[in-house]
């Protein structure tokens, strides 16, 4: 870690911090953070001086380097940058009903999806617990007065592959922040070691597995982890999960023209997601850089959806958010990838 932030700090580091102080502050100080929300220059209750010394002492993991909203309002994104340059993104999405943020667990991706903006950047590094947890806690504090009521884990970066981490920052989320784990989504390309972890967790945290494709060769193609972890070994982990935790699965999959929005492609995802009684979630394909084959049409997808739910499976379509901010999940790096690919050598 290169200096531990303010949501790094546990209730020890913080007494330690505070020795020399009364009893009490240690209390003061993890009700301002978590219930909150506030800086701790903004901790009134606590003397002047105090509270410049755990600013300096706890800094901020988070420096907004761009922020915008699209969808009147309603979709927010913003563009941090980390204590070393490392960059993330955050995205807040306001529904009739819920309030969602999706986080990032990684500063780029190692998994190389071939359709993915974050994969075709590259992997910077893992995100520390503090990174994490200050991300909700942005998103939080602009969702007010409404309440953030959901997390998905669909940000940059594949959060199975930082698992120790994100199993930290997850407890700091639902033990401290109040967010039930029953609303917290985990999204993986597949990493199957970590959906036994995730199966193992003592916190309910519900599993999304961005699947694309339901025979090995298109989705190898796709999914390049797909070669270390085949569907079939796949299939077993995701069984094993549903049995034990009694959870919904959910599969992720961005519609991609002539690629995996036929008919033989509607056949075998139904194969593979009836056994599961998964939840299939449609996500019309958005643009990259550096993947050239087009998304399927909205028509298409749709004709996609109600094939299989003809075959028995609970699909649904996604709707996009924030597409003019490049804001849709996994769309996170878009313009950080376009800024790369610019400035690389001819
Ligand atoms: N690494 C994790 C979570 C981050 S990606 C994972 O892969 O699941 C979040 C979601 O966005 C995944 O379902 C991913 O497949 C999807 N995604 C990535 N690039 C996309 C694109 N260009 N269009 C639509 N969905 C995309
Ligand atoms: Fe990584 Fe997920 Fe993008 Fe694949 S889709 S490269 S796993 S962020």
């Amino acid at each position: 870690m290169c200096v531990p932030t303010r949501y790094d700090a546990t209730r020890e580091d913080l007494a330690e911090l505070l020795a020399d102080q009364p009893r009490f502050r240690v209390d003061q100080v993890l009700h301002g953070l978590y219930d909150d929300l506030a800086s701790p220059a903004e901790l009134t209750t606590l003397p002047k001086a105090l509270r410049e010394q755990l600013e300096a002492a706890l800094p901020p993991a988070l420096r907004i380097a761009t922020e915008k909203s699209a969808d009147d309002g309603e979709t927010t994104k913003w563009v941090f940058s980390l204590a070393d340059g490392a960059m993330v993104e955050t995205v807040l999405m306001e529904y009739d009903d819920r309030v969602t943020a999706c986080l990032s667990s990684q500063a780029g991706c190692a998994m190389g999806c071939t359709f993915c903006a974050t994969g075709q950047a590259g992997f910077t590094r893992n995100l520390e617990v503090g990174e994490i947890v200050e991300q909700f806690v942005v998103a939080a504090r602009a969702a007010r007065p409404r309440r953030l009521s959901n997390i998905v884990f669909m940000g940059m970066g594949e959060p199975l592959a930082n698992v120790d981490r994100l199993f930290d920052a997850i407890r700091r989320l639902h033990g401290d922040l109040g967010l039930s784990a029953r609303r917290i989504t985990v999204s993986t390309v597949g990493i199957i070691p970590g959906i036994k972890r995730l199966t193992d967790f003592e916190l309910p945290v519900n599993l999304a597995v961005s699947l694309h494709a339901a025979n090995d060769v298109t989705r190898t193609s796709l999914v390049p982890m797909n070669k270390r972890y085949p569907l079939a070994d796949l299939h077993d982990a995701c069984a094993a999960y549903v049995e034990t935790s009694g959870r919904r699965l959910s599969f992720e999959w961005a519609c991609i023209d002539g690629v995996n929005d036929t008919d033989l492609a509607a056949r075998e995802l139904a194969a593979f997601a009836i056994p599961l009684k998964a939840h299939v979630n449609l996500i019309p394909l958005n643009p990259t850089p550096g993947y050239l084959v087009r998304g399927s049409t909205l028509a298409r997808v749709r004709e996609f959806r109600d094939d299989l739910l003809d075959y028995g499976v609970n699909a649904t379509i996604r709707r996009t958010r924030g597409v003019e901010i490049d804001a849709a999940c996994g769309q996170l790096a878009a313009e950080v990838v376009r800024e790369r690919i610019a400035l690389r050598p001819r």
